[in-house]
């Protein structure tokens, strides 16, 4: 079904101009490499007229401003309007598509490359995976298929994309496979150590300052449901702002978090506007967190989930532990 679905879109992609690129709103290391390694490869093919996007605000987190590519992707209002194909990476609903979802719902062919258990099933053309590791494993795999050869700059973008969403190479889905393609890309001339330290290991003095007020207000309820351990903390619209940091700094400020040994579920609750709060959920195991996220309208994986919640955070939280009483029981 999945080869049927490459040859379909192989065959789509063959006279189909202009083609329009999209990923998920705030992109994060796997959408927007999985989409500028792509794009690229479509211009070593000869496609001309291929423009990459996403929803939302139009600013690029510093750790990926240098990421090859990044002179095909443009502005949502700068989409094509009325584009022959579209691609869409890394995107499990359609709500996380913003403004674009009318563009992909019109386009005559829509080719989905993703990894979400959580997938809604949209698109004419669909390689979905929940097994691979990053959504750019699938978009590597139609590259090849494509006939074209990996270089330093489509290799960049998709290790970007796979050290991100393995946790640099630790999670479970990191398997023999990850690391053959992880190598076949490094060969291409990649300086692995380079890229970690610039997606990883570089921020700004205020988005450590800030990490350590959120930390340092983390509640530990060590048997909050069936006895399961629970530890969550919040920021704000105003922390951000005390600290002139923009919202993509919260992204990784889970991971010191879900580190915590008491605790078996992770909930990190961060301010959209008032009232409303991205909620990230983690699990050591224990919890499918995407249940508890699907039932709230968000998606994601069995250990990494996400969905929005509304009132305050400590509403949010009362939400989530009810959540998981629910699911223990
Ligand atoms: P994070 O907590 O890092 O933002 O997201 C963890 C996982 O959950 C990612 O795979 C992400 O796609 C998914 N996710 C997070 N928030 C949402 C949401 O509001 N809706 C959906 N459908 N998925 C989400
Ligand atoms: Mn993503
Ligand atoms: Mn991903």
């Amino acid at each position: 079904e999945q080869w049927d679905a490459a040859v379909a879109a192989i065959r789509a992609l063959g006279g189909a101009a202009p083609i329009q690129l999209i990923c998920h709103v705030s992109p994060d290391g796997d959408a927007l490499g999985s989409m500028l390694g792509f794009a690229l490869g479509l211009r070593r093919l000869g496609h001309t007229r291929v423009r990459a996007t996403f929803p939302g605000e139009f600013s690029i987190p510093t750790p990926y401003s240098a990421m090859p590519g990044l002179d095909l992707l443009v502005p949502e209002a700068d989409a094509y309007p009325e584009p022959d194909l579209v691609l869409v990476f890394d995107v499990a609903a359609e709500s996380r598509l913003g403004g674009l979802a009318a563009l992909v719902a019109a386009a005559p062919v829509s080719v989905v490359l993703d990894h979400h258990a959580s997938n809604t099933g949209f698109g004419t053309i669909r390689l979905v995976d929940p097994r691979a590791a990053a959504t750019s494993v699938l978009a590597e795999q139609l590259i090849e298929r494509l006939g074209v050869p990996l270089d330093t700059e489509i290799a960049e973008c998709f290790y970007v994309a796979l050290a991100t969403d393995t946790g640099s190479f630790k999670f479970d889905a990191t398997t023999v496979a990850v690391h053959e393609l992880a190598a076949r890309l490094i060969a291409t001339g990649l300086r692995p150590g380079d890229i970690s330290r610039r997606i990883f290991d570089t921020r700004p003095f205020g988005a450590m300052k800030l990490a350590g007020e959120v930390l340092g207000r983390a509640v530990l309820e060590p048997a909050a449901a069936g006895g399961r351990g629970l530890v969550w903390t919040y920021a704000t619209l105003a922390d951000l702002a005390r600290h002139d940091q923009p919202p993509y700094v919260l992204d990784t400020l889970i991971d010191p978090v879900r580190s915590v040994a008491e605790a078996d579920v992770t909930v990190l609750v961060k301010q959209v506007s008032e009232g409303e709060w991205a909620v990230s959920l983690r699990s050591k195991g224990a919890v499918d967190v995407s249940r508890l996220a699907i039932s709230q309208g968000g998606g994601g994986h069995r250990l990494a989930a996400g969905f929005t919640g509304y009132g305050e955070p400590g509403d949010v939280v009362d939400t989530v532990r009810r959540l998981l009483d629910d699911y223990l029981n």
